[in-house]
């Protein structure tokens, strides 16, 4: 006989298909790798319920040639588009005067007239990515798109007070978030650091909300109709 508590009580999902299918989705990281690490599944699901996700990086600060060619392999994986905002030379972005940097955000926001925006977090603890954080926020006056923030970025585990209030079930697409991450080969092969953390993370992630594996965002504008 079949109790109440043995079924799983989950809550109403509604499927990013339904939400972006033929609309545009721009995520924007600051490095080529933080969209890959922190919603590399969302991207590749997004791409492939039929939004068009646009892969904006900010900048690469260092070994320009070989980090160019490995966002570029990232973003072929996931199936998305990319988009430097500083493509022809290498560039830091506390470099970037804060209004060349928010104009440039608006630039990409008038041009792709995206359904949502997904950026860093305001409690990263890079400083580059809170300089991304800080700059998208402005664009929200440009257009009425969701706005999420995805889970803090890094190559080795830190501890980090970023709290999902919306989970992603990646389990679709997990393998290629771990197929787009290791793309970034100097970032972790080169420097001995291996990516397995990724997965595991993901499967944390999804045991919270009852799926085998997920990416966790948090939602700072959402209209709900
Ligand atoms: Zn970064």
């Amino acid at each position: 006989m079949k109790r109440d508590c043995d079924v799983a009580v989950r809550p109403a999902r509604e499927s990013l298909a339904s939400r972006y299918a033929g609309r545009t989705v721009v995520a924007i990281g600051a490095h080529p790798d933080d969209l890959e690490i922190g919603i590399g599944g969302t991207l590749a699901k997004l791409q492939r319920a039929g939004a068009h996700v646009v892969m904006v990086v900010a900048s690469i600060p260092k070994d320009y040639e070989v980090r160019y060619a490995e966002a570029k392999r990232g973003a072929e994986i996931l199936g998305c588009e990319l988009r430097f905002l500083v493509d022809d030379k290498p560039c830091r972005i506390e470099d970037l005067k804060t209004c060349d940097l928010v104009g440039m955000l608006d630039g990409v926001i008038k041009e792709y007239d995206p359904a949502a925006v997904l950026t860093h977090s305001p409690v990263d603890f890079h400083n580059d990515h809170l300089l991304i954080y800080n700059a998208c926020l402005p664009t929200q006056r440009l257009a009425c798109f969701d706005f999420f923030s995805y889970h803090p970025t890094n190559c080795r585990p830190v501890p980090v007070a970023f709290h999902p209030r919306a989970y992603v079930d990646i389990t679709d697409t997990i393998d290629a978030k771990m197929h787009s991450i290791t793309a970034h080969s100097s970032q972790f092969g080169g420097r001995g650091l291996d990516t397995e953390m990724y997965r595991e993370f993901a499967h944390v992630q999804g045991r919270i909300i009852g799926v085998p594996y997920a990416e966790g965002l948090d939602v700072m504008r959402m209209l709900l109709v």
